[in-house]
């Protein structure tokens, strides 16, 4: 009923009819998307200054029935909102913690670590930690080769539930890596209550390193605290030599981003870490 009147209240309003049609038809396609397991991990190399290509982050992808490729951007949000995002966020730790095992049983491959983001949702949903040390244990994934990538949201709501789960998982080996680091609101105090591995520095910080007094700045006290705190370092969305001299001048010694490659299919990506490796 269209009531327009004098407080101008709209009960039909036909944009958001579409808008709730376009909200049940994309469900429907992530439920159907679940069910026929249309989902994929592609692989980022971690680059090493030292050491080259020692790892890498699981980025997933989309691959609707001919019809290309979805970008997790485009559907990470509603799998939250649907909840569908514990069942997918369990594929993708399964075929992860698969890959893992395949590398650790292929010489050139045997050095490589996995980072594989969680959602909050995942990490406190019960039940996570047993479904990770069980994924641990029956693909015989040595203690550190699995890194979780979590963001202060993760965090933020839920405190002593999050620093929980994660001291369960970092009991048996499991890497934290601190994920976005800088571009939350939280202060810096739960840097001592959570067991993290590694900070990553994000890539906004990266963009403009080199015109961009702020995000040197930035970049070098990530670093420094990361140093500090006995923990790694990392930096994403790195896209030319000059930002990679520049963040190894800073002390930042591993990378990520399109200057080494994109996130691709594993084969791709085996393929990639071979030959820079035998550079
Ligand atoms: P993120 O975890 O911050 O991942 C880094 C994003 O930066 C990826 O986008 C990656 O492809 C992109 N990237 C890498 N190198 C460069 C570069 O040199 N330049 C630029 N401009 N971008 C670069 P992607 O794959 O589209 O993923 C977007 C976000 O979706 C991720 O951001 C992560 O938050 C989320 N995501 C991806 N896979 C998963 C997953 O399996 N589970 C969950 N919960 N979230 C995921
Ligand atoms: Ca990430
Ligand atoms: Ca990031
Ligand atoms: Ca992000």
């Amino acid at each position: 009923v269209k009531e327009s009147g004098r407080n101008n209240i709209s009960f039909y309003d036909p944009q958001m009819q579409i808008e709730i049609l376009q909200r049940k038809q994309m469900e429907n396609d992530l439920e159907r998307a679940v069910v026929n397991d249309e989902f994929i991990l592609f692989y980022q190399p971690q680059v090493s200054y030292n050491n080259g290509v020692v790892g890498a982050e699981a980025l997933l992808r989309w691959f609707p029935l001919e019809q290309g490729i979805i970008y997790p951007n485009e559907f990470i949000p509603q799998l939250e909102e649907t909840g569908l995002i514990i069942l997918v966020g369990e594929k993708v730790l399964y075929d992860g913690c698969k890959k893992l095992q395949q590398w650790a049983n292929t010489p050139e491959f045997s050095q490589l670590t996995l980072s594989v983001n969680v959602s909050s949702a995942q990490l406190l949903h019960e039940g996570f930690s047993s479904y990770v040390t069980q994924l641990i244990n029956q693909f015989k994934i040595k203690p550190g080769k699995l890194k979780l990538e979590i963001t202060e949201s993760t965090f933020i709501e839920n405190i002593d539930a999050t620093v929980a789960v994660m001291n369960e998982l970092a009991n048996v080996g499991v890497q934290f890596s601190l994920d976005d680091f800088g571009t939350g609101f939280s202060s810096l105090s739960y840097l001592k209550s959570l067991p993290l591995t590694e900070l990553k520095i994000d890539k906004s910080f990266i963009k403009d390193l080199l015109e961009d007094k702020s995000d040197m700045a930035i970049s070098k006290t990530i670093v420094s605290l990361a140093n500090s705190l006995g923990l790694d370092v990392i930096a994403e969305g790195v896209e030319c030599i000059e930002q990679l001299q520049l963040l190894h001048q800073l002390g930042c010694n591993n990378y990520q981003g399109y200057y080494y490659n994109r996130a691709s299919d594993a084969d791709e990506f085996e393929t990639f870490t071979r030959n820079y490796n035998k550079q």
